[in-house]
């Protein structure tokens, strides 16, 4: 499904159905709930009524600054968790009442880049992504039905459900990392990434988690949410605390979260002789990083850069989430009703809200 046009979801409403509202980004801060006719699903779709939909830093970054991969105006919104209202036909694995979650995208499986088993970067995966989830309803396309859309457990909460699409991304960076239960890993940023980044490499018992960033508040969630150590970016001598991680030889494995390049370089030059870097958040097009070839080469570093997610990665996170040992919803630090969509992102401009959960 491409993303529904503004034109269509503003337009007047179909005789029959019911009156809804949809949040559209029409520019950059310019972001509008409007009325829309929620639409009848095809074959293999089904139709969501959303019952929690989640701030993501991506959306931060489009409502700043426009995205390249999605044309505005837009519906907005890809982080949700909802209850089945209608089903196309062919649907057999859901009914209307199921309470479901699901990832916005799924990938083609035919592709060159499916057929290699790297299906994060299917071309149908980002250009045919859900988007619209800040709204009463939401149309899931077939592929998302049929690949990355599961039944919600009863005793996991909507919201923690929303939080599919940002951990599967988490656990996809973490199978091409491979932390060793005896390591000692480095987090850099201390946003709503870094923190899903450190409770799944708690859930996967690994021995020193220490998490390094900027602001008060946030470091205090990083401390409450079990990280062993928090480093301050911006004050004291960071780079000698690291350095004193794992026993004094640095860290095993060092996760970028920032997208700042500024953060990429730390990251390369933190790890230990022989770690592994993962530069998990993405930078703003045209920047560059300079590397010591030196270091790169006779320190053996494995550097990895992994996008997006497969749907064995939207597996493993569904299953972290439904056994319930995660608490991933406690990075959730914020509640607002659909209504107030536009001010619930000039509050995440502000920086203090980790995830704000939006409720229709
Ligand atoms: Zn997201
Ligand atoms: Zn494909």
């Amino acid at each position: 499904m491409k993303p529904i046009g503004a034109e269509a979801v503003c337009g007047s409403v179909a005789p029959g159905r019911a009156r809804a509202r949809q949040a559209v980004l029409f520019a950059p801060g310019d972001l509008r709930l409007c009325g829309f006719s929620p639409p009848r699903p095809g074959p293999g779709e089904l139709l969501l009524q959303v019952k929690c939909a989640l701030s993501c830093g991506t959306d931060l970054k489009t409502y700043c600054r426009g995205h390249p991969m999605w044309r505005l105006p837009t519906p907005f919104g890809h982080e949700f968790a909802g209850v089945v209202v209608e089903i196309g036909e062919g649907v057999t694995q859901f009914k209307p009442g199921d309470e479901l979650m699901a990832a916005p995208t799924a990938p083609c499986g035919a592709c060159f880049h499916c057929r290699r088993g790297q299906e994060n970067l299917c071309p149908q995966a980002m250009e045919k992504m859900v988007m619209g989830a800040y709204a009463d309803f939401l149309l899931l396309p077939a592929r998302v039905v049929a690949c990355n859309a599961f039944r919600k457990p009863a005793a996991l909460s909507f919201e923690e459900a929303a939080l599919l699409e940002p951990l599967s991304c988490v656990i996809h960076a973490q199978a091409l990392a491979r932390p060793a239960s005896a390591e000692s890993v480095l987090i850099i940023g201390a946003g709503a990434f870094g923190l899903l980044h450190m409770l799944a490499l708690r859930a996967a018992g690994v021995r020193e988690v220490a998490v390094a960033g900027r602001g008060a508040d946030r470091l205090q969630w990083a401390e409450r949410l079990g990280a062993d150590h928090v480093i301050d970016a911006a004050a004291g001598d960071p780079a000698a605390e690291v350095a004193r991680l794992n026993d004094g030889f640095g860290p095993d494995l060092v996760i970028e979260c920032t997208g700042q390049v500024a953060g990429w370089r730390d990251a390369f030059a933190r790890v230990r002789r022989g770690g592994r870097v993962v530069f998990f958040g993405g930078c703003a097009a045209g920047t560059t990083l300079d590397i010591d070839t030196r270091r790169m080469h006779y320190d053996n570093l494995t550097l990895i850069a992994p996008f997006h997610f497969r749907p064995r990665d939207v597996r493993r996170a569904h299953r972290l989430l439904a056994d319930g040992h995660l608490g991933a919803g406690r990075i959730i630090n914020a509640h607002r009703p659909l209504a107030d969509i536009a001010g619930v992102f000039e509050m995440l401009e502000r920086g203090t809200v980790l995830k704000c959960a939006i409720v229709p």
